[in-house]
């Protein structure tokens, strides 16, 4: 802590990781050799660097960029970039840690990071967001490549703006290689990388569910958001027979007691993806109910899929999710339950995934993006979400391998923080004190 002053984030995510290593270490001792914790929770490389750019009104604009290189130890730095007025440091560097793991679990050969910056595309022109994405990736270029350092998208951060900044790429480097995922489909992109997170997040959360005979067909379903994770997880959830019941954004909560449809779907997808709107205009172009300023945690459900941004599950809401009977907890988004809420689950019966096991998938997807760029081929829709599939089907066995106590009871949290750092660690070891 007193090296990382004012990074209550980053703290939270490291204790988490800590807390689930230190009984595993202390039965592996070599995994306390070689300096390895303390170099694990140190970045390998932290870039800051100002974007300044012109908008609409012809005044200058000066944001903060930033790209966390955390870890290189099993292949080059992957993670998204987010642009949100919330972005500091901290949010960055506990992205990039608990990145470092995830991607492990996926089994492809990623590193891990997260970049992003403090620029708010709400209510920003066309013309606004193309800039400020070429004058963030005109710093950013000489840090990132095929082989050092592949970015992503992530809250704020779409397809149109990755489209922006591997297009900025192309003109500084003179080169064609896959520096970004989430790439459009007509210049590169991958079939079901935008469905990927949200539907990862459903199959593994239907792996959870089968451990008790269970699946979603009947569920009730609440998630949270209504981005890009959010938004596929609805789709996945509905087509696994559930009721989804809830979305949200930063102003508030829909709740659909008739349960989402395909049509319904679509709308919110016109309101967010193309008109970039809020949830409410959503809520009136369908007529389903809006709570202004309420979260969707206190209506009760079968399955909650946290799926907006950290820390938006505390420990209130986790014991009326609780209380109300919730049978699983998968998360969408990054760390979305404060540590008094993963408490709180994992002494409970409750089913609860944290994000680096349960939304591997939109990363995984990634990682085939740059396997088919590689190869100058695309798979077909089909290939790639069979591929996700047995992906997220293999991270929940490699959970339950790790995370299972003597008494059987299974800690998602303990097998997911474990298997990541294993991988990781093996490989750390192997390549001496770099
Ligand atoms: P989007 O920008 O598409 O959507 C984000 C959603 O979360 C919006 O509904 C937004 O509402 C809400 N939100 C964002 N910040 C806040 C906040 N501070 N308070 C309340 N609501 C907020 O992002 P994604 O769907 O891509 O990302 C959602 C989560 O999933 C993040 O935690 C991200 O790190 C994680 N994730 C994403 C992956 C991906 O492939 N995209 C992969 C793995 C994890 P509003 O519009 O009002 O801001």
């Amino acid at each position: 802590a007193a090296r990382n002053p004012g990074q209550p984030e980053f703290h939270q995510a490291v204790d988490e990781v800590i807390e689930s290593l230190w009984p595993f270490i202390q039965q592996h001792p070599k995994y306390a050799e070689q300096g390895l914790l303390d170099r694990l929770v140190e970045p390998e490389r932290v870039l800051m660097f100002r974007v300044s750019w012109v908008d609409d009104h012809g005044d200058v604009q000066v944001n903060r960029g930033y790209r966390i290189q955390h870890s290189s130890a099993i292949g080059p730095y992957k993670g998204g970039i987010r642009f949100h007025p919330s972005v500091n440091l901290s949010i960055l560097k506990f992205l990039a840690f608990e990145q470092t793991f995830k991607n492990a679990l996926t089994t492809l050969p990623m590193g891990g990071g997260k970049g992003g910056s403090d620029f708010d595309p709400k209510g920003r022109s066309p013309g606004e967001v193309m800039r400020f994405c070429q004058a963030f990736v005109s710093e950013l270029f000489r840090h990132i490549g095929s082989d050092t350092d592949v970015p992503a998208g992530d809250i704020g951060v779409g397809g149109r703006e990755v489209g922006f900044m591997a297009g900025m790429m192309k003109k500084l480097s003179n080169r064609a290689d896959c520096v970004f995922t989430g790439k459009g489909l007509s210049f590169g992109g991958s079939l079901i990388r935008p469905e990927a997170t949200g539907y990862g997040t459903v199959y593994f959360a239907e792996e959870m569910l089968k451990q008790q005979g269970r699946s979603f067909e009947g569920l009730r379903v609440s998630v949270s958001g209504a981005g890009n994770v959010a938004q596929y997880a609805v789709e996945k959830a509905m087509a696994l027979g559930a009721k989804v019941v809830t979305v949200s954004d930063s102003s508030g909560t829909i709740l659909d007691e008739e349960g989402f449809t395909a049509e319904k779907l679509a709308e919110l997808m016109e309101v967010k993806n193309h008109l970039y709107g809020r949830v409410s205009d959503y809520a009136g172009r369908v007529g389903a109910t809006f709570l202004p300023g309420v979260r969707p945690w206190h209506i009760p459900v079968d399955v909650a899929l946290p799926c907006a941004t950290q820390n938006e599950l505390d420990a209130g809401d986790a014991r009326t999710l609780i209380d109300n009977g919730v049978i699983c907890v998968a998360e969408g988004a990054n760390m979305p339950s404060t540590a008094d809420a993963v408490r709180l689950f994992e002494a409970s019966q409750v089913l609860y995934a944290p994000g680096k096991a349960s939304n591997a998938g939109g990363v995984a997807t990634s990682g085939l993006e740059m396997s088919q760029n590689a190869m100058r081929l695309s798979w077909p829709r089909e290939e790639v979400d069979a591929r996700l599939h047995q992906i997220m089907v293999d991270i929940h066995e490699t959970c339950l391998r790790y995370g299972r106590a003597a008494d059987g009871k299974v800690s998602y949290v303990d097998g997911a923080n474990i298997a990541g750092f294993v991988k990781v660690a093996d490989a750390m070891l192997a390549q001496g004190v770099v």
